[in-house]
């Protein structure tokens, strides 16, 4: 098969990942910035960050045949301190020009706290001015659905963007409903043991549907798999859905909405 992982951090993988999936099918990646696993000292840290995202892991991608893409923002963990977070917005314009750079993502809500939101709508109207499209990561477990329900409510508050250029991730069985309601795109990251497992992501696809949908593996420096695309692939297969379905939900969907943006081309 041929696919795309849309949401997996490859600054935290090794070659050997680059290669296994390669080996996959994977032709594709989109890379969004999130939280290094410790938070950084001074704004400098994230213009190296988006060097890396926008220069460096392009290489080592194109080395195996994958087409590396990139979303830049202050992820919400670090959005805590609002003075720090919008001079790492400042650096951002200066990266959009880069040609792997699909949009601003991952933005949105880590504790749902007030600090976050207003770094949110800053992100959101950035995304705005420069027409970019949008990834938004969404909080864990109990703060999960009150979490989604803020950040759908604050993009609607900026009236200027369009709903089908923005993708919600990590939903699951009790939040996907309110992003498909609000003509958003939904992405479920499959996990080895914590959100969203390819059984439940099956599960979820017989009973929401195949469109404006995707799933990704989110693979990062935590415990992650790499391969969870390939691999729900394989349980849907396992379960009868149709070869036409499990392509709309690895390839055909990602491509329709990251295809909105004019940097994204994959050949043929
Ligand atoms: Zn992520």
């Amino acid at each position: 098969m041929r696919y795309i992982d849309p949401h997996i951090h490859m600054v935290s993988r090794t070659t050997d990942d680059y290669r296994h999936m390669a080996l996959a099918g994977c032709v594709a990646v989109t890379e969004p910035a999130f939280w290094a696993g410790f938070d950084r000292s001074s704004p400098q840290g994230f213009y190296d960050y988006f060097r890396q995202l926008t220069e460096t892991e392009p290489r080592r991608a194109a080395a195996h045949g994958i087409k590396h893409f990139t979303w830049l923002c202050i992820n919400p963990k670090e959005a805590e301190d609002p003075v720090f977070a919008r001079e790492v917005i400042a650096l951002i314009p200066d990266f959009l020009d880069k040609p792997n750079v699909l949009g601003i993502g991952e933005i949105g809500l880590n504790k749902n706290s007030c600090n976050e939101l207003s770094i949110l709508e800053d992100q959101i109207a950035l995304a705005d001015r420069h027409n970019q499209l949008i990834l938004v990561h969404t909080p864990h477990l109990e703060d999960k659905l009150k979490g989604t329900r803020l950040i759908i409510d604050a993009i609607r508050r900026n009236t200027r963007i369009d709903p089908g250029r923005v993708l919600i991730d990590h939903v699951e069985e009790h939040t996907v409903r309110a992003v498909l309601d609000a003509g958003m795109w939904a992405g479920m990251t499959l996990y080895p043991d914590s959100k969203c497992t390819a059984q439940r992501a099956a599960d979820i696809i017989e009973v929401y549907g195949n469109e404006r949908i995707w799933i990704n593996s989110a693979g990062d420096w935590g415990h992650s798999d790499p391969l969870a695309v390939p691999k729900a692939a394989l349980e849907m297969r396992r379960r009868g859905h149709l070869e036409a379905s499990i392509q709309n939900v690895t390839f055909d969907n990602p491509q329709k909405f990251l295809g909105q943006s004019p940097r994204f081309k994959i050949d043929e």
